[in-house]
């Protein structure tokens, strides 16, 4: 019997014929070894196709423990299916934390890997990066054990799903730290002039840019061990998100509105200080969502940022188009790697959310073409589980290894049974 999945926020239908839920890792590796083309899907909160596609898909909600915690060395080893929210909790009861965390934690361990998934800081990497081991099923059902010594690893940390499936991974963590948070509005021309500071001077620094309004909310964060005196925040903060929602409605007939509504919404939740004390997990990260949204991100490199960031302004005000753009726009910082399709490969980088909080018209959100088309003006790198139009052989100019990866995809899985429409287009294949 024919069945649908859907993303969370239901822009991505398919039908699907089998769902499996494996328990094992020899569940997991034997659907895959019989199946002639299969997915393995996530929390499905990507706004890219990159998840089902294929009439059978593999669900690891059911493959989610902790199987193994070294208290020696901080390393922890976990179900790929877990959420993050199983993974953070369990690396907290122990005393620790990873050094940076993507602001979601309903997303699975399996997802947030094979998407480059990221947070924000001095020193941060994507997540991907803290793995230092992993266990992954092979298109022939085989196993593989990598490890961070690993010749493939820099290829896989980062692979949609299309090299093989994460069955347990083990992340090397740190021991627990708190952060004194600290947020105010400032002024675009002011924390352009002071954000290389703040990023030399703060472990934490996440900027919620706020477009049509000429104003950033800045948030930088420090090592504390107890937390500063409280400032009080006005009582209405609490219906921002709500507010916002209404807001935004009026502008899918009416996309000039947004310039009010952001104004608006600027005066009222973005307009004053506040700070907050606790764990990276505890301060920084959303746990629930009144709503759904569509999303789309983009990197460019830190030497880039200023020129690019003009540019994006300039096009985002441009009355000859109507790129609206709701608020906040989400600026964070990532330090370079060597994870092939990693966005920090080769390059210390910054990236730009852009989200459009009415997802259902998301494909009418004007905004969403013209960043992209500046974007593109600065070798911007799109977010592998956001919304983009670039393919092929345009992602060889962007990332050295890409036709190292397409030659590894190739290799591990030549008949492409991890491939659906959406990723055979974008590899270029
Ligand atoms: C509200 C919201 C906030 C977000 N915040 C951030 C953020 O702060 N930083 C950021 O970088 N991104 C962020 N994202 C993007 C998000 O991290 C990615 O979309 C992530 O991939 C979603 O995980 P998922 O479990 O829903 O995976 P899915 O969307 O279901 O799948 C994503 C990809 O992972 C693959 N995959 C899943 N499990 C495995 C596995 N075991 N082995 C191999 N491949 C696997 C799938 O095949 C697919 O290619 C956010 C998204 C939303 C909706």
């Amino acid at each position: 019997m024919t069945k649908k999945w859907e993303s969370w926020n239901k822009n991505i239908v398919h039908n699907i014929e089998h769902i499996y839920y494996p328990t094992t890792e020899v569940e997991l590796a034997e659907k895959v070894q019989h199946s002639k083309s299969i997915r393995v899907v996530g929390n499905g909160q990507s706004s890219s196709d990159i998840a089902a596609g294929t009439t059978a898909i593999i669900s690891l909600e059911k493959y989610c423990a902790v199987t193994n915690v070294d208290r020696d060395q901080y390393k922890i080893t976990i179900e790929a299916g877990s959420s993050l929210k199983g993974l953070l909790e369990a690396i907290q009861h122990e005393g620790w934390t990873l050094p940076a965390l993507p602001d979601i934690d309903t997303i699975t361990v399996g997802g947030a890997l094979a998407t480059a998934t990221h947070g924000t800081g001095h020193d941060a990497r994507i997540l991907a990066q803290y793995m230092i081991a992993c266990r992954f099923v092979n298109a022939d059902g085989t196993v593989a054990e990598y490890t961070e010594f690993s010749e493939e690893f820099d290829a896989i940390r980062v692979s949609l799903g299309v090299l093989g499936i994460f069955s347990t991974v083990t992340f090397r963590c740190e021991p627990l730290w708190n952060l004194q948070l600290e947020e105010r509005p400032m002024k675009d021309r002011d924390w352009l002039k002071s954000y290389l500071s703040m990023l030399d001077n703060h472990r934490f620094l996440r900027i919620l840019w706020l477009p049509h309004t000429n104003y950033g909310y800045v948030i930088t964060g420090d090592i504390a061990d107890s937390p500063s005196k409280q400032i009080e925040i006005p009582w209405y903060v609490k219906y921002r998100r709500s507010l916002s929602a209404k807001l935004y409605r009026r502008t899918v007939k009416k996309p000039r509105f947004t310039v009010t509504a952001n104004k608006i919404i600027q005066k009222l939740f973005f307009n004053h200080s506040q700070n907050k004390f606790g764990s990276l997990y505890d301060a920084t990260v959303t746990k629930s969502r009144g709503s759904t949204l569509e999303l789309a991100e983009w990197i460019v490199s830190l030497d880039r940022f200023e020129a690019l960031f003009h540019d994006l302004k300039d096009a985002l005000n441009d009355l000859s188009n109507d790129a609206y753009a709701h608020i906040p726009m989400d600026i964070r910082f990532l330090r370079n790697d060597k994870s092939w399709l990693s966005y920090a490969y080769g390059q210390d980088c910054v990236s730009i959310g852009c989200v459009s909080r009415i997802a259902e018209v998301a494909d009418q959100y004007e905004a969403f073409a013209v960043i992209e088309t500046v974007f593109r003006r600065h070798g911007g790198r799109p977010h592998w589980a956001k919304r983009h139009k670039m393919a092929g052989d345009e992602f060889s100019e962007l990332y050295p290894k890409w036709n190292n990866f397409i030659a590894l995809r190739e290799k591990l899985d030549p008949s492409g049974k991890f491939l659906n429409a959406y990723l055979t287009k974008l590899l270029g294949l």
